[in-house]
């Protein structure tokens, strides 16, 4: 039976994340430290390859799909699909200078050398601008470039900024945001198509449920419309009513992100004993 194959990342920031995506969606990989594994519950066959290689394995159909970051699909610019986000491994790649220096905009790049292993994605983004900068392409530890004298400034990965402190830089620019997706091969037979359909129902699924709470409450009964206005859940919330008079047991689903609002529009109206729960799988 044909598989579905894909490429994740051998070490790094991904490797844990894409394999507990994987295992959230259900499929078990066994992993021995060995480079192709076999899910043992799902047609999936699983390569674990450095990032920089997957959207090229992708785009010559040796790998079917891939797990990266959009940052190194965008510079790779290979023929690949991407075909959803996957919520993890949030960051931004940046242009950074020295704190010293009196940073006036975009042009003060002009003439200048800037290091990165970003070059294609610069040097778009330099084009744009219009501005005229040489990129001094370095693989790794760019941040150090400006302090021994390699380059004036750096583009690179942030997500909190803190190396970027220790190295006396300063962000002075946001060039891409970036999280990891999910990319295919654009010419996938119709059995890898729905292999692939089936694996995207399940991250919906697991996505949609980190993104939601299930509450329960008790209510008092006169003021169950407003509650329930306030508690739209996925049709609309179960009541239950509670051995004591006039008063009734609510179930629903509210969004992590409306979460705190929600509850304290639900202590104003009255509701008590509210218990919040996480929910594992959704399917709406
Ligand atoms: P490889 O050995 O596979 O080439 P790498 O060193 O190129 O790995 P990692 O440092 O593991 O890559 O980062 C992989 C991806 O994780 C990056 O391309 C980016 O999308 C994301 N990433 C990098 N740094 C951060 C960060 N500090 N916070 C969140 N995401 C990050
Ligand atoms: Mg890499």
């Amino acid at each position: 039976m044909e598989k579905l194959r894909i490429a994740i990342q051998k070490s790094g920031r991904l490797s844990e994340k894409s394999l507990k995506l994987l295992a959230d969606c259900g499929v078990r990989v066994n992993n021995g430290g060995k480079l192709k594994a076999e899910a043992t519950n799902f047609p999936l066959e699983v390569l674990f390859l450095r990032d920089d290689d997957i959207s090229q394995y992708v785009e010559e159909g040796v790998a079917d799909v891939g797990m990266l970051g959009e940052n190194t699909v965008l510079e790779k610019d290979k023929k690949v699909e991407v075909v959803r986000k996957l919520g993890f491994a949030n960051c931004r790649l940046s242009l950074a200078v020295s704190k010293e220096i009196d940073y006036t905009g975009t042009s003060w790049f002009e003439g200048k050398k800037v290091a990165t292993s970003y070059p294609k994605i610069l040097g778009d983004y330099f084009n744009q601008k219009g501005v005229n900068a040489t990129i001094e392409f370095i693989s790794g530890s760019v941040e150090i470039a400006p302090g021994i004298g390699l380059a004036e400034g750096i583009c690179d990965i942030v997500s909190t900024g803190s190396t970027l402190l220790t190295n006396g830089l300063k962000e002075v620019e946001q060039v891409l945001t970036s999280e990891a997706v999910l990319i295919a091969n654009p010419n996938l037979s119709d059995i890898k198509k729905a292999l692939l359909e089936s694996i995207m129902f399940r991250m919906n699924a697991v996505q949609k449920a980190s993104e939601n709470k299930y509450i329960l409450l008790n209510a008092p009964n006169k003021n169950l419309k407003e509650i329930t206005a306030v508690l739209p859940g996925m049709k609309s919330p179960t009541i239950l009513p509670l051995a004591e008079d006039g008063w009734s047991s609510l179930h629903s689903v509210v969004k992590e992100d409306e979460f705190w609002e929600v509850i304290d529009k639900l202590k104003d109206l009255g509701a008590e004993g509210i218990l919040v729960c996480p929910i594992e799988k959704m399917i709406v």
